[in-house]
């Protein structure tokens, strides 16, 4: 349990929401938890504001989310899609999920990362065994036997049997440990913004797959709808220069007046987008979690989500390590956490490579296959449940 000499089971170094759902669930279980952020979460804002950041949620994170409370809290603000239509810019394929198919209430949820992030900083604040330091800046550590020594920037030390870096693309828990990355620039950058549509959105997610990158359309619980429009830099510079009327024009025009004119557009932001794959998530006491682990392309919406399955499965992990009275650092137990999602992730992250590629290809074959084989899945009723039960991580 918590104690004054600043002594924990596990440290979580990074508080986005895969290390609060993880101390989430490791509180939960009664493990002694510290989990270090660097930046202040943002509790107020504005009522008719929207977070850029907005995540299409899985089925299975919203069982993370029910199991740790933090469901209830998110609910009321969450939208939930019921169908999603993909189609190819280039030709006639087009395809059409839907959640009454698959005898479903929706197929996932539409959250911004702030109310995720409130209600999971609600729950791990009501945990007696979590300690939530902020700031805290992760600087560095030692690696002993029995325990990990984690350095803050304002020189304070905390100790632990397992330390997790939760910390992001960028994890330093992850250089320090001289775990190497595989990584690829896709050369592409994300437009991110909230829009209004003459249209209203239907509950659905829609998908162009333009030949410049796939360009989304996420329906918010607020009738407006969140852009992720995926473009080479070049493309994307150019659309975020353009004033706020051009704007509205060229992406009524990219998304062929699906949801009628776009009628008004918010702050566009560009996320630059890169794969990238740690050739290990586990060392003696090191475990990674989330981005630190594994960056994939947005086409999908399945980054953090496959970062909650990392927390879901490293939580279950360590409470059996724990329930056997093994030690929650060592490798044969750590070993059994990077089974269980290496390749789960690698599966993900290859499927969305594919789609790139396969979408972002002008050679004829490949866009007849691509159309054809989209046609052909939208008539093959099972091919297209396993599709989607696996996209909402069921
Ligand atoms: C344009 C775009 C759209 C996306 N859309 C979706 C989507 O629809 N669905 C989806 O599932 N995913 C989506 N993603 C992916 C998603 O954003 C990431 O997978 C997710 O944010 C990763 O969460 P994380 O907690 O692992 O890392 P982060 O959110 O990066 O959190 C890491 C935290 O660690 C902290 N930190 C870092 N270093 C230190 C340190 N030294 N000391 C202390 N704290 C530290 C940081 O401040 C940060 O809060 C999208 C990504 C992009 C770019």
């Amino acid at each position: 349990m918590t104690n004054a000499d600043n002594e924990y089971d596990v440290v979580i170094a990074g508080g986005g929401l895969v290390g609060l759902s993880l101390a989430a669930a490791l509180g939960k279980a009664d493990f002694s938890v510290a989990v270090l952020e660097a930046r202040e979460p943002v509790r107020d804002w504005p009522a008719d504001s929207v977070d850029l950041r907005v995540y299409a949620i899985t089925r299975a994170s919203q069982r993370l989310f029910e199991s740790v409370g933090a469901w209830s809290a998110i609910e009321p603000h969450a939208g939930p899609f019921r169908d999603m239509r993909v189609w190819d810019a280039g030709g006639t394929g087009d395809i059409h999920f839907s959640s009454a198919d698959l005898g479903e209430p929706y197929l996932g949820h539409i959250i911004e990362s702030r109310v995720i992030e409130t209600a999971l900083l609600d729950v791990v604040d009501s945990l007696p065994a979590v300690q939530r330091l902020c700031p805290a800046v992760v600087q560095g550590f030692e690696s002993g036997d029995e325990q990990q020594t984690v350095e803050l920037e304002d020189g304070r030390r905390l100790t632990a049997k397992l330390l997790v870096g939760a910390d992001g693309k960028a994890s330093r828990i992850r250089d320090q440990t001289g775990i190497k990355v595989r990584a690829a620039d896709y050369g592409q950058q994300a437009l991110v913004a909230v829009v209004s549509t003459g249209r209203p959105h239907e509950e659905t997610a829609w998908q162009r797959f333009l030949p410049t990158g796939p360009l989304a359309f996420l329906p918010l619980a607020d009738g407006r709808s969140s852009i992720v429009w995926s473009a080479t830099s070049h493309e994307a510079e150019r659309l975020l220069a353009l004033d706020e009327t051009e704007f509205c024009a060229e992406l009524t025009r990219a998304f062929d007046r699906r949801l009628g004119e776009v009628t008004g557009c918010g702050e566009r932001v560009l996320f630059p987008l890169r794969r990238q794959h740690a050739e290990r998530y586990i060392a003696p006491r090191i475990a990674l979690v989330g981005d630190a682990s594994h960056v994939i392309h947005p086409l999908a919406g399945q980054g953090v989500n496959l970062g909650l399955k990392d927390a879901g499965e490293l939580a279950a992990t360590l409470s059996d390590a724990r329930a056997r009275e093994r030690d929650i650092g060592s490798m044969p137990v750590l070993r059994r956490y990077e089974r269980a999602r290496r390749g789960d992730n690698a599966a993900m992250m290859l499927a969305m490579d594919g789609f790139k590629h396969l979408f972002g290809s002008r050679i004829p074959p490949l866009r007849w296959m691509r159309n054809a084989g989209l046609n052909l899945v939208d008539a093959a009723p099972l091919v297209k449940n396993q599709i989607m039960r696996s996209a909402m991580g069921l």
